[in-house]
């Protein structure tokens, strides 16, 4: 059986979570979460990253920071994963849906400007396979109409568009590191933050709504509760096992590329005869092969390619259902525009294994069983 994911696991992370534990300091903001805050803003260059306890809930952050209240609108896709969505519908939000691209099933920025009105706060970009949205449209939109962008970037932790790692274009940007994904502690996230004066009430916010950040800091000698907050601090034990793949970046990044194009070079053919369609790559983007997909001619097609596949013992997925059709999409949001994409493209979307302990010898059984299956 090759399953569609084994989250990964390089070798250290046991030894640093032993670590974290003789350390007598297994709660949130110990070693490890302070090395991973820095490996991150090292390697993206941000003001400050925050290790959260999931990409939810540093979107949650970012729609707090950010001032999102009942009756605003938020803009971003449908083809997205619901946290996007509930992060601002928490807030009283109501989300506003724009079509996708097909090339990347990114938002189409070209709808975006059509779906303002005087109650948008926000465009909340989502980098679908860790492959950027046209990030230079959309800040430019943003910046005319005084909006502020927070990046899904959940897939993009490594990606690139033009030289800027996603999640540092935006005002905030939102990495996950759930199991799934290609950096992995569990449960877990992280909160990039632009402005350098939101820091401060980032901190304040992760933390209960107290200032102990600077009181760890030694900044003031007594700590006390200064604002609104909650807990997004993720225990040290799980940045333990996170700092141990962060450390491997570049090593798991290039097994993650190795594998996609193995996958796209074994089966360009059955694209270029116009049976299957293969994900774009746009210029100036430089993606971190979070994800391998390809598209059936249909539904119906999928469906058979998908059963085809567990047939031979490969687990292959579709992924989102469009947030509009679903009943909280109908009941927090609405379609500006036209569904031209969104439902069309994601019918025939489907995701063949892709993870760091993939085997070559695998991945060729995948590619054989789905040429097998359009003979
Ligand atoms: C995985 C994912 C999330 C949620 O991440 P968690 O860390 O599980 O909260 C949000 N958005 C997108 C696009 C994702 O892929």
């Amino acid at each position: 059986m090759i399953h569609f994911n084994v989250p990964p696991y390089l070798g250290k992370e046991i030894e640093y979570i032993k670590q974290a534990v003789e350390n007598k300091k297994i709660c949130g903001d110990g070693e490890f979460t302070k090395k991973c805050n820095r490996w991150l803003e090292e390697h993206t260059g941000t003001s400050k990253a925050l290790l959260t306890t999931s990409c939810t809930h540093a979107t949650e952050m970012a729609a707090l920071l950010s001032d999102i209240k009942e009756g605003d609108e938020v803009i971003m896709p449908s083809y997205t994963f619901v946290s996007t969505a509930d992060a601002f519908v928490l807030r009283g939000a109501r989300v506003v849906f724009v079509d996708i691209r097909p090339d990347t099933m990114n938002i189409d920025e070209n709808l975006i400007e059509d779906a303002i009105t005087e109650k948008t706060k926000a465009i909340v970009p989502v980098h679908y396979a860790g492959i950027a949205c046209e990030m230079d449209k959309i800040i430019e939109i943003a910046d005319r109409h005084r909006l502020i962008v927070i990046e899904d970037a959940a897939q993009g932790v490594m990606s690139t568009y033009h030289g800027k790692p996603l999640g540092t274009i935006g005002d905030y940007g939102c990495y996950s590191f759930h199991e799934t994904k290609n950096y992995s502690m569990g449960e877990g996230g992280a909160l990039l933050i632009k402005d350098e004066s939101k820091i401060e009430d980032a901190e304040i916010l992760r933390e209960k709504g107290t200032n102990r950040s600077k009181f760890f800091r030694g900044q003031i000698d007594k700590y006390t509760w200064v604002n609104y907050g909650s807990s997004y601090l993720p225990s040290d034990m799980n940045a333990a096992y996170l700092y141990a793949q962060l450390e491997n970046a570049e090593l798991i990044n290039n097994k993650r590329l190795s594998i996609w194009n193995q996958y796209y070079e074994g089966l360009k053919e059955l694209e270029d005869s116009g049976k299957i369609e293969l994900p774009a790559v746009p210029d100036g983007c430089v993606h971190n092969a979070h994800m391998f997909y390809i598209k059936a001619r249909h539904l119906e097609e999928r469906t058979k390619l998908i059963a085809h596949l567990k047939e031979n013992g490969i687990q292959a997925v579709f992924h989102y259902i469009p947030l509009h059709t679903a009943p909280a999409g109908i009941k927090f949001g609405r379609f500006h525009g036209e569904d031209v994409y969104t439902t069309r493209e994601s019918e025939r979307l489907m995701r063949l294994p892709l993870y760091y302990g993939l085997k070559k010898e695998e991945t060729e059984v995948i590619i054989d069983n789905v040429k097998g299956f359009y003979q």
